[in-house]
């Protein structure tokens, strides 16, 4: 296993649901009965019962940590073609954004980035086009997460990971896609590299693609345990939609929509 990381502040506060499941032990058994084994799409998510991963999280949570919703955004749909690869407004070829958001920060996430298996992209490439999504102020962070790069004792792993490898951190994982499991986020190097799987949205540039995938990893381990479905022809898609397995005649879409980002579980709320 190679590795590859971020570096940055060492500034660790954990979701506020995490403190909650220590204090309450038997929060753990009901998460573990409804732990959702989604089918592939993205490519699939599993919230285990942390063991090893526990021992990443740190200091604890400050007792008020709410997160207010932020104003919609709601990108405007442009005409084209639903489900062939039709992005959104505003969301078509957007490498690299330096911008950052005003926000103020409402809770702060630690994450490192790593590698598994023969990769053979970029990690400070990666790494650095991770922290700009997860800085994106159009993303997570336009309600106050901010997530600060660690080189140890993350929150969570971005991992960057050889397509063949990925279904060593669950079985539930599979070649081809990329996956999420507690706090890992096992991002494909495939899907990385070529974007989305042949045909689904073979217009959408890669770097947003890449954006979509990240996003939508983490808002799993924000809290966004199910997947969602697509409103109707012609609609954004919602972020936690499986958006690699088509899109429904929805329009592709990289950034949590303001319902996502309002949703009583995010971050535990
Ligand atoms: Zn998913």
């Amino acid at each position: 296993m190679g590795s590859g990381r971020g570096s940055g502040k060492d500034a660790v506060r954990r979701p506020r649901f995490l403190g909650a499941l220590e204090r309450h032990p038997l929060l753990w058994g009901t998460l573990i009965g409804v732990t959702l084994v989604a089918a592939l799409g993205c490519g699939a998510y599993l919230w285990p019962v942390p063991q090893s991963g526990r021992d990443r999280l740190a200091t604890p949570s400050p007792p008020s940590q709410t997160l207010p919703a932020r104003e919609p955004v709601s990108p405007a749909p442009v005409e084209g073609m639903p489900g062939s690869g039709v992005v959104a407004q505003g969301m078509v070829i957007d490498p690299d954004s330096a911008a950052t958001s005003d926000v103020p920060v409402k809770a702060t996430v630690t994450y490192e980035v790593a590698s598994r298996g023969s990769v053979h992209a970029n990690m400070e490439a990666f790494a650095r086009q991770v922290a700009r999504f997860l800085e994106d102020p159009r993303g997570w962070r336009s309600v106050g997460i901010e997530f600060v790069p660690v080189d140890s004792g993350g929150s969570i792993t971005v991992w960057l990971t050889e397509d063949s490898q990925v279904p060593s951190f669950s079985s539930i994982c599979s070649v081809g896609l990329s996956c999420s499991i507690g706090p890992d986020i096992i991002i494909n190097e495939v899907r990385w590299v070529e974007g989305a799987p042949a045909g689904v949205m073979d217009r959408v540039p890669v770097v947003d693609y890449r954006k979509m995938v990240v996003n939508h990893e983490v808002g799993h381990w924000l809290g966004h345990h199910l997947h969602s479905s697509c409103p109707g022809p012609g609609q954004v898609a919602p972020l936690m939609m499986q958006q690699s397995k088509g899109l429904d005649g929805c329009l592709f879409n990289p950034y949590p929509l303001p319902s996502e980002l309002s949703a009583p579980d995010l971050l535990g709320r």
